[in-house]
């Protein structure tokens, strides 16, 4: 199912699971990476197309989220950082969510927007773990140092430890057991 209103969603009380980030993050191919399918979500060039929450049954059991991607408003004088109303309507509302996954790319700094993203996330107690993408494009020995700048940059901030978080790559299939899993182990409890 696909809307843009957060009323409109799937009333069943199966647990959910959404997958949030920033435009080009690799979210969609994440979710296909985790889904074994080619192109559930649609993975496409032009950051911040998608503006819909699409849910995903998986095995009669959970629901995928799909959530578009936040980032940057153009104003006329200035860019501002936005998460989309709906967007923070679906976390405050969404009584079903277990957990968010915030996808950011294992390659950048920390970025600000991500940073107040899990503010926001933590300052209203929603449960979030931390998917870093596109793990391939680091050589092994430079992961640890990247997911240990995020580390720092949370502890310096208010967080008293890393969320849980997983290193993963869509294209070398590199993470999917573990973020399975874990949904599968918390679905099981
Ligand atoms: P979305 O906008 O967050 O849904 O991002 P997409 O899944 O469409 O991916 C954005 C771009 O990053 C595309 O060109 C993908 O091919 C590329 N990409 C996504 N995941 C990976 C990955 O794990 N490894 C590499 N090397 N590229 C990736």
């Amino acid at each position: 199912m696909s809307n843009s209103d957060v009323a409109k969603c799937p009333k069943n009380p199966i647990p959910e699971y959404a997958f949030i980030g920033r435009s080009n993050v690799g979210k969609s191919s994440l979710i296909n990476m985790l889904t074994q399918r080619k192109s559930l979500a649609k993975t496409s060039g032009r950051p911040g197309k998608t503006q819909l929450i699409n849910h995903f049954k998986i095995n009669n059991e959970w629901f995928l989220v799909d959530l578009p991607g936040y980032g940057y408003a153009k104003t006329s004088k200035t860019s501002k950082r936005v998460f989309q109303k709906f967007i923070t309507e679906y976390f405050s509302k969404r009584t079903q969510l277990i957990c968010g996954f915030v996808l950011v790319d294992i390659r950048h700094e920390p970025q600000k927007v991500d940073l107040e993203f899990m503010q926001w996330l933590g300052e209203n107690q929603i449960p979030f773990c931390i998917v870093f993408t596109k793990a391939d494009k680091l050589p092994p020995s430079q992961i640890d140092k990247h997911v240990n700048a995020y580390r720092d940059k949370l502890l310096e901030d208010v967080w008293e430890e890393m969320p849980k978080h997983f290193v993963t790559s869509s294209s070398k299939a590199i993470g999917r057991e573990e973020v399975i899993n874990y949904i599968g182990q918390i679905n099981k409890d």
